[in-house]
């Protein structure tokens, strides 16, 4: 069975949650520094007409499903992956196995204020857990050297950058190659919900395969990035079909 199937033209590893868990924490064993990215079916429409982005996507060391629309494309494509692997459920699971570790973390991005709280919220939820730095998404390019610096003095094992996509991403891989960082991870609104701005659907909207309605009915304004999905799952059909 191949390791990391391609939906229209963006990879995705064939794993398990517990799987990226555990690979992530090998990861932050390293000697260098690792991407993960968790694309969803935006992500991968909004990939079709940039390069650049595709390029981003297709270096990442993990990729992971955050949406089941992608799940049910590598099934429509006889490639199924095993589940989807939400990002901001996969960054729980990883921060719970650093709490009471000697491995640190720092959150890039949101609206001025939200990363400190969420870091806040974190550390409590996980006592023990080193938030090392914060940083809001809104930065300028003056001031980016300065939030650069930040990360060279922290050095922190897991930098979570939260700048939404397509820009998180591009960032990550524009930084990788100087960050002293072993994994960098896009995991976009998830520092709101951590800072608990934003609620995540209930798990029974999860488990059903659900979640992007009840977004949409709590954020009506999303409406319009959701109609890429029916658009995702059509130009996935159609490629299934030659
Ligand atoms: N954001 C940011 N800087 C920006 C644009 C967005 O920090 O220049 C943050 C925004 O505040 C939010 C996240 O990026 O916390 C994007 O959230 P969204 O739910 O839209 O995630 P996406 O679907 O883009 O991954």
């Amino acid at each position: 069975m191949k390791e990391r199937i391609t939906v229209l033209g963006i990879p995705f590893d064939r794993i398990t949650m517990d799987q990226t868990v555990d690979r992530i924490l090998q990861f932050m064993k390293g000697d260098r520094c690792r991407t993960v990215y968790t694309p969803n079916p935006e992500f991968v429409m909004a990939a079709k007409s940039d390069q650049d982005f595709t390029e981003v996507l297709q270096c990442g060391d993990l990729v992971i499903p955050d949406g089941v629309g992608i799940v049910i494309a590598s099934k429509i494509q006889k490639q199924p992956l095993p589940e989807r692997v939400a990002g901001y459920d996969t960054v729980q699971n990883v921060l719970e196995k650093l709490k009471d570790t000697s491995y640190t973390v720092y959150f890039l991005g949101a609206a001025p204020g939200v990363a400190e709280e969420a870091a806040t919220k974190m550390k409590e939820k996980y006592p023990g857990l080193q938030v090392v730095g914060t940083y809001h998404g809104y930065f300028t390019e003056e001031e980016e050297p300065a939030i650069l610096q930040e990360i060279h003095q922290l050095k922190p094992d897991l930098l979570l950058v939260g700048l939404g996509f397509p820009r998180q991403e591009k960032w990550i891989a524009a930084h990788q190659s100087t960050l002293p960082v072993k994994v960098c991870m896009g995991i976009g609104g998830s520092i709101d919900g951590m800072a608990g701005k934003v609620k995540r659907a209930p798990v029974f909207f999860q488990k059903i395969g659900l979640e992007w309605l009840y977004r949409l009915v709590r954020q009506p304004s999303r409406w319009k990035r959701m109609l890429q999905l029916p658009l995702f799952l059509w130009y996935v059909l159609m490629e299934n079909k030659k």
